[in-house]
């Protein structure tokens, strides 16, 4: 960067000082959403480097999967919760493209996701994703699969009815309340692919397993899942 452009950067900066979205702090040259010591202190799983974790465990009886992840434990009043919670109602579009990569990243080392063929991301009804002008889930599989080398597929899952809110329900009434709400319109664009579904929070797992069902009826060769945070 030459020196003028550097200056005025450091101007822009001092004029309208950009902030971490998980500490709030001063972010400063090279940094883009998050700062350093946040990117460094995050509460990571590791759970890409196990095959048996306790999100993948979730899913055990309930819908078959290759591999399941999830980068970040998800506490309330967390950093990870406010990270989540800019994403989703801040318009913060580049930070879901940075945690979509530091997951890719993972799911590289991981190895279990080599032979991912198609990213898929969780889809918002189609009033709520005009409401919000993007949806979240899209950002994070971007990342996901630049780092992956593989494409994302948008358009072809798609969720046609608005659910209740769920937080009172139940395990298996949230699963009834999800049933028949998403659909594949293009099977032959995921039949017999190998697919990995984002999201960008496993809490119960519900929507997770309708959209399985759905894609797995669609004709899907395989399954894989990766979220940024496990609610514990
Ligand atoms: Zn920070």
């Amino acid at each position: 960067m030459n020196v003028f452009l550097r200056l005025a950067t450091d101007l822009l900066n001092l004029l309208f000082p950009r902030l971490c979205n998980a500490c709030f702090g001063y972010l400063v040259q090279g940094e883009r959403n998050i700062c350093t010591n946040c990117l460094h202190d995050l509460p990571y799983t590791d759970y890409h480097l196990h095959n048996e974790n306790r999100a993948a465990k979730q899913f055990w009886g309930r819908l078959p999967c290759k591999a399941v992840t999830a980068m970040l434990y998800f506490r309330k009043g967390s950093r990870v919760q406010r990270l989540l919670h800019r994403l989703k109602y801040s318009g913060q579009i580049d930070l879901g493209l940075e945690l979509g990569q530091l997951l890719g990243e993972r799911l590289r080392a991981g190895g279990r996701y080599a032979e991912i063929e198609l990213v898929l991301a969780v889809p918002l009804h189609p009033k709520r994703e005009r409401m919000r002008g993007y949806n979240q889930s899209v950002c994070i599989a971007d990342g996901v699969a630049a780092c992956l080398n593989v494409p994302v597929l948008t358009g072809v899952l798609c969720k046609h009815r608005a659910t209740s809110s769920q937080t009172r329900k139940g395990r298996f009434s949230r699963y009834e309340n999800l049933k028949d709400v998403f659909e594949v319109r293009d099977t032959g664009a995921i039949r017999g692919k190998q697919i990995l579904l984002i999201d960008d929070v496993i809490t119960t797992g519900a929507t997770i397993e309708a959209c399985g069902q759905v894609l797995y009826d669609a004709g899907i060769e395989s399954l894989s899942i990766a979220a940024i945070a496990f609610t514990e």
